[in-house]
């Protein structure tokens, strides 16, 4: 087992991968406890839950709304949860998000815990301390910044995953490659057939890998004011796929690496020979779905996404596997190049 911290200016968070997630029980105190899960998961770990409350929602990012907040907090008073109580998430990122959101609002701020589920909130999404609610279709624009006491993630539970939200992960496990830990790219070229079964051990030192970076990024810059902007590589495009395609989240942030990674060679900060190993490895992991999305509607979702300032783009590149380069770019830059590539 591996803990990992994160450390930021009011808090410290232990992240704990390779852990049994049965061993959460040990982690809380021992009343004013409520679970927060979602359907699915609760069908499939329910039964080996701690004895605390369970508060369920339905699975997927329909439940990522502030009625969902306001009816949770209603139960949560039915439950008795006070001003000292203790909310632990066990599920995916749709669940740490709420959850997260949820005890960061609720009595002004209670503690939390996760246990994360999903190949995608081990290696991101539950590392980091974001979470919210979407606002209709433009999403987490409700929510703050708040780390949870500890983070489990048990790769043992990734057996359980559907393929596709399997899969999805690995985009995102890529992405970490590509910005920060070249060995995560070297280990996935090496063991696809390991990788592809799920094997506990990989997993768990890929997910460790991946926290690490993720770890050192947030606990330089857990607002986003800079550096984490890398974490972003892939999702400026990855984002507008997602929304125009309703592609799960890691498929279309596969397609935006792909994208950002031929912008980089375009630009002349990256080799051919960098950008095509990028591009084989997604597809090799068959992450590389096809999509339609015209260039403006590309235009149109990019100027939603809330992390444009302004005109400009802040637009993260790779100069190699390993070293990200963030540019402010203007708008119609980023889409003249998706323009030239739709017409390839
Ligand atoms: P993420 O945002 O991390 O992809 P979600 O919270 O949307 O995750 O979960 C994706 C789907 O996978 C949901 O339908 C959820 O119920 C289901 N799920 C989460 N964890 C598991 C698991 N360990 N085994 C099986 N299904 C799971
Ligand atoms: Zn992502």
């Amino acid at each position: 087992m591996e803990k990992i911290l994160i450390e930021t200016s009011d808090s410290v968070s232990a992240i704990l991968v390779g852990a049994r997630w049965e061993a959460v029980v040990k982690l809380l105190p021992q009343s004013n406890v409520a679970i927060v899960t979602d359907d699915n998961v609760f069908d499939i770990y329910g039964r080996e839950f701690p004895a605390f409350p369970v508060l369920k929602i339905r699975p997927g990012e329909e439940s990522k709304q502030l009625k969902v907040i306001e009816s949770l907090s209603k139960k949560l008073l039915k439950a008795g949860i006070d001003r000292s109580g203790f909310i632990l998430a066990i599920g995916g990122g749709v669940v740490c998000d709420v959850a997260g959101f949820l005890a960061a609002v609720f009595m002004r701020g209670i503690r939390c815990g996760y246990v994360s589920t999903t190949l995608l909130s081990q290696v991101d999404a539950s590392t980091g301390g974001k979470n919210g609610v979407n606002l209709g279709e433009i999403k987490n624009v409700i929510g703050n910044f708040r780390q949870p006491e500890f983070v489990i993630c048990d790769a043992t539970m990734l057996r359980t995953l559907p393929a596709d939200e399997y899969l999805s992960g690995l985009a995102e496990l890529i992405k970490t490659g590509i910005i920060g830990d070249p060995s995560i790219i070297e280990i996935m070229e090496k063991n696809q057939v390991k990788i592809i079964r799920r094997d506990r051990e990989l997993l768990t030192d890929l997910v460790a890998r991946s926290v690490k970076f993720k770890a050192s990024v947030v606990s330089k810059d857990e607002k986003e004011s800079g550096l984490r902007r890398v974490l972003n590589f892939g999702h400026t495009f990855g984002h507008a796929i997602e929304l125009h395609e309703s592609m799960k989240h890691g498929f279309a942030v596969a397609s935006g690496i792909e994208l950002a990674a031929l912008f980089s060679q375009e630009k002349g900060f990256l080799k051919a020979k960098e950008c095509r190993r990028i591009t084989d490895l997604l597809k090799n992991y068959d992450l590389l779905k096809k999509y339609k999305l015209p260039e403006t509607k590309m235009k149109e979702l990019v100027l939603h996404d809330k992390k444009k300032t302004g005109n400009d783009i802040y637009f993260v590149f790779i100069k190699s596997i390993g070293k990200p380069t963030v540019e402010k770019l203007k708008t119609d830059e980023v889409i003249g190049f998706y323009r030239d590539y739709k017409k390839k």
